[in-house]
């Protein structure tokens, strides 16, 4: 199995890159970028907090990277042993279970990975795991880390593990039904490429995306030539619409992720633009125009909560709006001694109590267990339905029985 220990030499160079890190081009935001030119300016503008999330992936991917290292016998260069697993623990902020349920998971993809590529070429393959890719030959001080990547001898491999519950596949669909590599992935592989791979006989480039939190992974393979065509026709050009003086906003549904969707005057356009065309309709709104304004009514939404969260910020920062103020929403009453004011009801004649009210069904499962609450209960329980709503035809969930439903709803 091939070992790569990190050298200090390496650990040098990251440290380097790190400096010249160009934060507005990164491989992680390219999905936003290769959409819309001038987020990169929103990028360069505002540098967000991680959020809960983001720290929650950072750390599954350390206790990820300490099992493969130990998987794989990687001994750490300064004290030349193993990293114990239980160190690494000791400095996550969010460990739980499910995190180190995904990291093995990861870890063990990973390892079956390798593992398939060295009996396929019968010897080691070479193993990357957090690998700096220094990609200046796309954007000076550009860098990104990659997961894991493997060559083995014609074929380069490189894995990224998302901790998201939103899907995400290694490749996006075009307008023409073709498919083209997920844009972090498919920079990763080019970084990989360029910087180590050229020495390789390297024909096939396959790209894996491991979500182990909705047990799902997408694999995307594509030829050697393939990938620098995509480098060519739109990496390149992607990036070079970023560098032009005035880059034009093209808003999308990835707007959510920009760090400019509080502010951005194109998103808000298009917005609203919707609700003026919206508004001047005389006529009353066909079918076919219902099904192509719901999609965007959820953009409309989100836009509009993601204005009303900057606003309250702002305003929570000292800012004054000249037609606004804030207020809370609900006020809520509760008794800060619950005892001495039952005692008081009691001593004045009142009801302190009320009747013992049943648990709930999912409070008495954690009691029994599923199996021993429908063994004793079940024939009690009955299933109540939620109220409707709108989803895409590709939703996973059961379409409603229309006539059953207003059947229940004496409609
Ligand atoms: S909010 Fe949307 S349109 Fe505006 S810069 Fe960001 S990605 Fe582009």
């Amino acid at each position: 199995m091939s070992r790569l220990v990190k050298s200090k030499r390496r650990v040098m160079v990251e440290a380097v890159a790190d400096k010249l890190h160009s934060r507005t081009h990164s491989p992680s935001k390219s999905s936003i970028y290769f959409t819309c030119p001038a987020s990169t300016r929103f990028i360069a503008m505002y540098q967000e907090e991680p959020g809960p999330e983001a720290i929650y992936g950072t750390e599954t991917h350390t206790l990820g990277e300490t099992l493969l290292r130990q998987s794989l016998r990687l001994y750490d260069f300064d004290n030349k042993e193993i990293k114990p697993i239980e160190e690494t623990i000791k400095g996550l902020t969010q460990y739980d279970d499910e995190m180190l349920k995904l990291a093995e998971g990861y870890a063990n993809k990973a390892m079956s990975l390798i593992e398939s590529e060295r009996k396929r070429i019968g010897h080691d393959p070479i193993v990357f795991i957090e690998e700096t890719l220094n990609m200046n030959w796309l954007m000076e001080g550009m860098v990104g880390t990659l997961d894991l990547g493997v060559i083995a001898d014609d074929v380069m491999t490189v894995l990224d593990l998302k901790t998201g519950r939103s899907k995400v596949d290694s490749w996006v669909s075009k307008e023409d039904g073709k498919k083209e590599p997920n844009s972090q992935l498919g920079l990763y592989a080019l970084g990989l490429y360029h910087s180590i791979g050229k020495l390789y006989p390297i024909k096939k480039v396959r790209i894996i995306i491991v979500q182990e939190r909705i047990y799902h992974i997408s694999e995307y393979e594509l030829t050697l030539d393939e990938l620098l065509e995509w480098e060519r026709n739109v990496v390149i050009p992607a990036i070079d619409k970023t560098l032009e003086p005035n880059p034009t906003a093209v808003p999308s549904k990835g707007c959510k992720w920009c760090p400019g969707k509080d502010v951005c005057a194109a998103r808000r356009n298009a917005n609203l633009g919707l609700y003026e065309t919206s508004k001047k309709q005389v006529d009353l709104l066909s079918n076919e125009e219902i099904d192509e304004l719901l999609p965007k009514l959820d953009d409309l939404i989100k836009f509009a909560e993601d204005i009303k969260a900057h606003a309250i910020k702002r305003m929570l920062d000292g800012y004054k709006f000249k037609k606004h103020k804030l207020v809370y929403s609900r006020v809520t009453r509760s008794f800060s001694d619950n005892d001495t004011v039952a005692k008081i009801l009691l001593d004045n004649g009142y009801e302190a109590y009320s009747k013992p009210k049943l648990l709930g069904i999912t409070e008495i499962q954690k009691q029994l267990g599923k199996a021993k609450l429908n063994e004793l209960l079940g024939e009690y329980i009955t299933t109540t339905k939620g109220s409707i709503t709108i989803a895409t035809s590709d939703d996973e969930r059961e379409e409603v029985n229309i006539e059953s439903y207003k059947e229940d709803k004496s409609i």
